[in-house]
């Protein structure tokens, strides 16, 4: 009888426990949809006059402006298009946050992806004298199905920084066949720059919001500190985990594998044109 009470008491002891857990978890839940909410309306609301200002300073650029207000006029530029890549960047990490992402599912050549983001970053390399390199291994399948979209914009924010962050030097972007069975292969990838590097004690940091580099590295090259916060989820969010070696005053690699399907299917005839 005694044993009995005290199974009770404990019980009720556990019930009202998790009760408490419950109400926390929600309370939690309701803040951080709230929070996200009001991101969201900020950023979209700041978006539409930003969108005007840009506009109407591209506008006047066009117009042949005198020296003196050619250089106010490239300031806006500057500032405009720091501040919409800071706004999309905070849109993009609050979608990935709050699980409003989905992860697509479909065919895609990652030898073509790979070349269309080394044409589209051509003039950074040049700009920065530096040799950009593709080294892509032939027996990665064709037809690989996963979310294109998001892997153009992993690799070319982290080739972007490589670029960035190398004067005079070589950025190499190795894409290699990791594993294969038969409807699956991970590929492995690797961005590997010979740059500034990065100190040891920023090693963990660098992929956490508004983490810049040194104060001398930030007002060198600006930014927004949010680019390696976006590609860390993302790849995440892709099954994968992204790793980091770095030497300061040798270069910076980043690493991570992903898995993809491959598509075996022929591909489908949408329309026969017939002589
Ligand atoms: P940012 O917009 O400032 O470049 P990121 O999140 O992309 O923001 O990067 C955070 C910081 O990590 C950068 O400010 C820089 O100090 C450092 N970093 C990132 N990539 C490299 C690289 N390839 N070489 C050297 N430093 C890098």
């Amino acid at each position: 009888y005694k044993n009995n009470i005290i199974r009770n008491q404990n019980n009720l002891l556990l019930r009202e426990k998790n009760k408490e857990l419950i109400l926390a978890k929600n309370k939690a839940e309701k803040a951080s949809k709230a929070r996200s909410e009001f991101l969201s309306t900020v950023s979209h609301e700041l978006r539409t006059p930003l969108n005007a200002i840009n506009g109407i300073t591209h506008i006047l650029l066009e117009d042949k402006p005198k020296k003196k207000q050619l250089k106010y006029l490239e300031s806006l530029k500057f500032s405009g298009n720091y501040l919409t890549t800071f706004i999309n960047e905070i849109l993009e990490i609050n979608k990935i946050d709050s699980t409003k992402v989905e992860v697509e599912n479909i065919s895609f050549n990652l030898k073509e992806l790979l070349f269309n983001i080394q044409s589209s970053l051509k003039e950074l390399a040049t700009a920065n004298k530096n040799y950009f390199n593709l080294e892509i291994d032939k027996t990665i399948p064709d037809n690989l199905i996963g979310d294109p979209t998001k892997l153009s914009q992993i690799i070319l924010n982290l080739i972007n920084n490589a670029l960035k962050f190398t004067q005079n030097g070589h950025v190499n972007v190795i894409a290699k066949l990791y594993s294969q069975e038969e409807e699956n292969a991970t590929v492995y990838f690797e961005i590997v720059d010979t740059g500034i590097g990065i100190p040891e004690d920023k090693l963990q940091s660098v992929f956490e919001s508004f983490s810049q580099g040194s104060i001398e590295v930030n007002r060198k090259y600006g930014g927004t500190g949010l680019g390696l916060t976006i590609v860390k989820k993302l790849i995440e969010l892709l099954g994968g985990e992204i790793k980091l070696k770095s030497e300061v005053g040798k270069g910076s690699t980043f690493t991570f594998k992903l898995n993809f399907k491959i598509n075996n299917e022929p591909l489908e005839v949408i329309e026969e044109v017939k002589p």
